[in-house]
């Protein structure tokens, strides 16, 4: 805890790519009564979120609601299709994707690991390519990171799905969208998606806690025969009661609350304009970036991620020191690079319960930042955001 004397006014900006700030109207619906989860209120509540997230995901197909962190979602997906031994195709996008990959290699899959510079999304030549030269069709999952929490990317999943019919193999598509659902464009049955993996805390807009697999009838199938271990994660008992609304086991009832009011705030807006929003702000952030001189992490501007923004430290700053600086002076997180990025970038998150004047405090608490911690940088990227912004704002409020 912070001494009590040194009590920040104002609040707090947690601009991480998640989790993200929740919304007061979430928070006031977390804090009800916990009521009886297999009492006759609970299965209305469970019926209307279970039904909630199909239209989030774009799926008719079943999704699943773990009390647990999107870990443990990505743990699900695997036990529930695949059997010891079973060979995977997966693209190392960055950190997210090779802890995804470590997973998979610690219950006992084969992990083949399309090397990646950190820099892209997943290239759907080369998991096409792979695929054709698996005649055997020894691949039995391809898996992918839609949203690079690590780098700011974010990777082509139809494009994915139809190198993999053009190589006319059966490998189940996986796809990870834990910071991605909810602020990025994502069609799970368009795009013939077999598991898809998301959790609460980021475009959600929910604390940490929840998360999902929205699963396909191909998929269903597959964990009939799929023999790793599974116990908690079992997909079975959960599709057995989920239709009343109650779960097997003791759902987190309070989060169950967050999640109905916050896809009530997210329908109310509009998918379409969720998206648009997430990517007006993610072009305001890269114009402010550019203007300082610094780089942005993602190389191609077509996988440029509506959710944050990685940007490189020049040579010989520390990322961690200058955010050191932004918390202590101007009360605001900014993501840490991880793993191989570390102290090289730091990440600005523009998702979740945000808009116009969250990001022009956020990018103003970056650019004086940059100042106070002495990092060589062009002023004017706000002012730049600042142009973007009044050029493109349209009516809140209509
Ligand atoms: C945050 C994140 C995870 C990890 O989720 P936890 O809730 O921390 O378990 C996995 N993948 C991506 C892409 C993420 O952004």
């Amino acid at each position: 805890m912070m001494p009590l004397h040194s009590h920040p006014s104002g609040r707090h900006f947690l601009q991480i790519p998640g989790p993200t700030n929740v919304p007061d109207r979430v928070l006031r619906a977390i804090d009800n009564v916990t009521i009886d989860h297999r009492g006759p209120e609970f299965g209305e509540l469970g019926k209307a979120v279970l039904a909630g997230m199909k239209k989030i995901f774009k799926t008719e197909a079943d999704v699943i609601i773990y009390p647990a962190s999107g870990t443990g979602a990505w743990e699900a997906a695997l036990v529930n299709t695949l059997s010891p031994g079973d060979q995977v195709l997966m693209a190392e996008t960055g950190h997210f994707a090779t802890l995804w990959k470590k997973m998979a290699e610690r219950l006992g899959l084969r992990v083949e690991f399309q090397e990646g510079d950190w820099r892209h999304g997943a290239d759907p030549d080369h998991i096409g390519k792979r695929l054709a030269a698996d005649s055997g069709h020894a691949i039995k999952a391809v898996c992918v990171v839609h949203n690079e929490t690590a780098t700011g990317v974010v990777s082509d999943v139809a494009a994915v799905r139809k190198a993999i019919d053009a190589a006319g193999h059966p490998a189940l598509l996986m796809v990870d969208t834990i910071s991605s659902l909810g602020s990025v464009d994502y069609r799970h049955d368009e795009w013939g998606v077999d598991v898809t993996v998301a959790g609460s805390q980021k475009g959600l807009m929910l604390p940490p806690g929840l998360s999902f697999n929205a699963v396909s009838a191909k998929a269903l199938k597959a964990s009939e025969t799929a023999a790793l271990r599974r116990s908690y994660w079992d997909w079975k008992e959960m599709l057995a009661i989920n239709p009343r609304g109650y779960f097997p086991y003791t759902p987190a009832t309070n989060l169950l609350y967050g999640l109905h009011e916050a896809l009530e705030m997210l329908m109310a807006e509009g998918l379409d304009n969720v998206y648009a929003r997430h990517k007006r702000h993610g072009e305001a952030t890269r114009r402010a970036v550019r203007a300082w001189g610094l780089e942005i992490l993602c190389a191609k501007p077509e996988e440029y991620s509506p959710a944050l923004t990685a940007v490189v430290m020049p040579e010989g700053h520390s990322a961690d020191a200058f955010r050191k600086t932004v918390l202590t002076h101007f009360n605001m997180s900014l993501g840490q690079g991880l793993s191989k990025l570390s102290d090289k970038v730091f990440r600005i998150g523009h998702l979740g319960d945000f808009n116009d004047l969250t990001l022009c405090g956020t990018l103003s608490g970056v650019e004086m930042g940059l100042e106070k911690a002495g990092v060589p940088h062009q002023r004017g990227g706000v002012q730049a955001a600042l142009d973007y912004l009044a050029q493109t704002s349209r009516p809140q409020n209509e």
